[in-house]
């Protein structure tokens, strides 16, 4: 008898539906490229949906299908995404070596 499940279970059921959070993202070189992103969910940043972004610094609006994103402000220009469709709705996948890592 250790008596810990009372104490645990709470924390591992509310953890996946708290995790919605705002974050920023960055390049490698800690360059702006989406700031205020609503990420729903924990773990790692896979995509953003360009729908919950507060600022895109990287101006993707618009750009085709497919469509490499860069970062705006690196020299040589940093590839940090790709513009996609996921679930009906318009995304950029990121480029995990391309940007600081971000998890909830
Ligand atoms: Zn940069």
């Amino acid at each position: 008898m250790t008596g810990h499940y009372g104490i645990i279970f709470p924390i591992v059921c509310m953890g996946k539906e708290n995790k919605t959070k705002r974050v920023d993202v960055y390049c490698r070189d800690g360059h702006v490229l989406f700031e205020n992103y609503l990420k729903v969910g924990g773990g790692r940043l896979q995509k953003v949906y360009e729908d919950e972004i507060g600022e895109d610094f990287t101006k993707s609006v618009g750009l085709p299908q497919s469509a490499v994103i860069f970062c705006p402000e690196c020299n040589p220009p940093r590839e940090v995404g790709e513009v996609a469709l996921i679930h009906g709705r318009r995304a950029y996948k990121v480029i995990q070596s391309g940007i600081r890592k971000v998890v909830t």
